[in-house]
């Protein structure tokens, strides 16, 4: 068992539950727009944590954050899930991982307990634990959560206009992780401008990568949190702001949103807290003379 950190906002708990770790992912492959000299120097400037030995292939990660308030038990982005049919993604085709023992063991979650599941957006790798199978049905894996995300996601994916070629790899996502929870009557939906819930978050517009995707804020007095969701995929992206992955959907939007955020974490020093960064997917960014930096927390 590999219990990550634990970070502080004030009175507020924030730790890292793995579901899984993604060795040997290519470069070229998550950033096929990029020329070769837009990667020279920049293995130097990362984390060990962040490539494979030969410095040219990336180590991410999926997880899940539990984040604990005096009143609520809260968990950001859930995963790709198990038993789901992925067959046109691999990667996250008929998995069976042992997460939900994960977040007992480690975090002491039990789904029962849960009291909010905040989704960025709904691709397939931050949507998936939203439900496990049950007799052959989708059933919502925390049944006494309030599951909250922007209602442009559910509508976009909902709809044959997201049918495209860039979603096959998400494809059947809407169906098996999100509807059965909209069907129980859980959802609380965020609207396109996003704003404030409970009394600590606020959801942020970070739209781009998916077309209604927010990054969500934590703040206690003067301390701030984001998670960004995947308004930044690798530690690359906050030196190379306007590197899209493959998986950004609306290009121009994603670099918009991606600077804005890299602005306002340096700014108000907020931890930013990432989806699929390795480590301990936490830390600040920081301003140099040419742009920004990344140091883990
Ligand atoms: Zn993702």
């Amino acid at each position: 068992m590999r219990q990550h950190k634990v970070h502080r906002i004030g009175e507020v708990t924030i730790q890292k539950v793995l579901e899984q770790s993604l060795q040997n992912v290519p470069k070229s492959f998550v950033y096929p727009t990029a020329k070769p000299e837009e990667f020279e120097g920049i293995a130097a400037r990362l984390a060990a944590v962040d490539l494979e030995d030969n410095q040219d292939d990336l180590v991410q990660s999926v997880h899940t954050w539990v984040v604990r308030t005096p009143r609520h038990l809260v968990l950001i982005d859930t995963g790709s899930g198990n038993h789901k049919q992925r067959p046109l993604n691999p990667l996250f085709h008929e998995q069976n991982i042992p997460f939900l023992e994960r977040l007992r063991d480690e975090a002491g979650v039990d789904p029962a307990d849960v009291d909010y599941v905040f989704n960025t957006h709904l691709h397939v790798d931050h949507s998936g634990w939203n439900t496990v199978i049950d007799n052959n049905r989708w059933v919502p894996t925390f049944p006494n959560a309030r599951y909250v995300f922007p209602r442009r996601e559910a509508e976009y994916y909902g709809s044959p206009a997201s049918h495209n070629e860039v979603n096959v790899p998400s494809r059947g996502v809407f169906e098996d992780s999100v509807l059965p929870v909209i069907e129980a009557g859980l959802v609380d939906f965020i609207e396109p401008d996003g704003g404030h819930y409970l009394d600590i978050f606020r959801f942020i517009p970070t739209c781009g990568h998916s077309i209604g995707h927010m990054s969500i804020q934590l703040t206690w007095g003067n301390e701030t949190a984001i998670f960004g969701g995947d308004v930044l995929h690798h530690p690359i992206q906050v030196l190379r702001p306007h590197l899209n992955t493959v998986f950004c959907e609306f290009p121009g939007d994603a670099a918009a949103s991606r600077e804005r955020i890299l602005r306002q974490l340096a700014d108000d020093h907020a931890l930013y807290c990432a989806t699929h960064f390795a480590g301990s997917s936490a830390g600040y960014v920081a301003r140099t003379d040419h742009g920004y930096t990344w140091s883990y927390a």
